[in-house]
């Protein structure tokens, strides 16, 4: 596929200094009026007109544009965000995240993790053995950017996520930000709630286990949220990573399996 025929487009509408909504593409120059009228009216359904909403079309540069397989899904259910929380730290551990490191990401999500106790815009980048945090601007994180679907398999992953009961397109995002956050060469693995009050949804992302959705790790109506990266220091280049997660485009042009819910027991047999 040519790199030079795609665009970025990518969306972020705010109310004050406050993100409200945002949302990105990578796209082929015809459809770049459809989706920028798309975002468009996705950055208008909140409750509230936000102030500003910024639009940024952007040609894809010399960078190559990779493409990716989607991790595989599954949901683990669990009696309460209490549970849910004990099954993300059992996963975390399995994938060599260490007590340090998980409490550390956990204790700083649930509290808040910007100074004053606001979200972040992007990720902390954490230690997956001491638990500090690493990334270089820590009043915002990092954000990982320029990831999207083809169109078949955008079709593809809203079939097989609709068969499992997920039809909220934060799902689609999220397993496509994780998909690419996953593939970061030292990455080992990522948390994450959201930050919208009414969206308890979190998920534990990683190569080996895929994406491992719960659909309780947040009470209703907490405001707080935000994603940690969990980094092998020994084979992390900072700069390398912060390029690839920010700039280097990536297309997922092949779904991965969706199972079935199961609960935390099973899931650990
Ligand atoms: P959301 O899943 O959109 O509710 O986002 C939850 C939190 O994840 C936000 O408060 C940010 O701290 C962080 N976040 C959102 N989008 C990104 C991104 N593209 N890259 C890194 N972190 C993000």
């Amino acid at each position: 596929m040519d790199k030079d025929c795609f665009y970025s487009i990518r969306m972020r509408a705010a109310v004050g200094d406050r993100q409200v909504s945002g949302a990105e593409r990578i796209v082929t120059p015809g459809k770049i009026e459809a989706v920028v009228q798309s975002l468009v009216i996705r950055a208008r359904q909140k409750k509230s007109m936000p102030d500003r909403i910024v639009i940024t079309i952007e040609r894809l540069g010399t960078i190559p544009l990779r493409m990716q397989t989607a991790l595989n899904v599954v949901t683990v259910n669990a009696a309460d965000v209490a549970a849910g929380r004990s099954a993300a730290v059992k996963i975390l551990h399995s994938l060599e995240v260490s007590e340090r490191a998980t409490m550390s990401a956990m204790k700083r999500l649930s509290a808040g993790v910007g100074p004053s106790g606001q979200n972040l815009r992007g990720a902390m980048i954490i230690d997956a053995l001491t638990g500090e945090r690493l990334e270089p601007d820590q009043e915002s994180g990092v954000r990982a950017s320029r990831f999207d679907w083809t169109d078949e398999a955008l079709n593809d992953i809203t079939r097989k996520l609709e068969t499992i009961e997920l039809t909220h397109f934060r799902t689609r995002e999220a397993l496509a930000l994780a998909t690419k956050v996953a593939h970061a060469p030292c990455m080992v693995a990522e948390l994450c709630w959201s930050d919208d009050p009414d969206y308890t949804a979190g998920y534990v992302a990683s190569l080996r286990t895929g994406y491992v959705r719960f659909p309780m790790l947040k009470a209703r109506g907490d405001p707080r949220g935000g994603r940690a990266f969990f980094v092998d220091r020994k084979k992390l280049d900072m700069q390398a990573l912060v390029h690839y997660l920010q700039i280097e485009p990536m297309l997922i042009n092949e779904t991965g399996a969706c199972g079935q819910a199961m609960d935390a027991e099973h899931y650990f047999k």
